[in-house]
């Protein structure tokens, strides 16, 4: 299992979907928040920013990614971390704790070359329909709350980060007999 330390996070560190703790619903994050899970948060953009940053992906081997949820560590927790990049190079962070999706679009869309996740190592295809726009609300690191609004690819990754933590997978939302099913009724991204 992953223990915060002095290394980097690393690929292998990450939990792969046929582990069952994936599967599991994380529980409610208590506040104030373990020195532990600040440690970890950290770990985790640093993981995330450097996945997407092409040359420190190659130098550490990872793959991109732009969000983890606790879980994925194997820590069972209600957290999760994003980090999007809003423009060449630039990204913003976004950690949350006890999240819960408040409100949505009618609108849904889907990636068009299909969602991934750090924890599913295979290919694989199909649509997961998303909506367009989200709002959540959770809690920051020291127990404020806060509301969060996302569009386009970033509610998706609200939305994808979300279902880790009731052991929700992406490629659970695949039909596997009719993986685009319904595509026109979805907007592509
Ligand atoms: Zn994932």
């Amino acid at each position: 299992m992953y223990q915060s330390g002095d290394s980097m996070l690393k690929m292998n560190d990450i939990l792969d979907e046929k582990d069952k703790r994936l599967r599991e619903k994380s529980e409610e994050v208590t506040f104030p928040l373990k020195e532990e899970y600040k440690k970890v948060i950290k770990d985790m953009i640093e993981f995330l920013t450097n996945s997407q940053i092409e040359e420190l992906a190659e130098k550490y081997d990872l793959r991109p990614g732009m969000g983890l949820a606790a879980v994925q560590l194997g820590i069972k927790k209600r957290f999760f971390v994003i980090v999007h990049e809003y423009d060449d190079g630039k990204f913003d962070n976004y950690v949350i704790f006890n999240p819960k999706l408040v409100s949505n679009s009618e609108e849904m869309i889907y990636v068009g070359e299909g969602e991934g996740c750090l924890s599913i190592n295979r290919k694989t295809c199909g649509i997961v329909p998303r909506y367009a726009r989200v709002t959540v609300e959770g809690y920051d690191e020291n127990g404020t709350p806060i509301r969060i609004r996302a569009r386009e690819e970033l509610a998706i990754a609200f939305q994808h980060e979300l279902d880790h933590l009731d052991g929700i997978l992406f490629i659970d939302k695949i039909d596997p007999k009719n993986p685009f099913k319904n595509k026109e009724l979805y907007r592509e991204i």
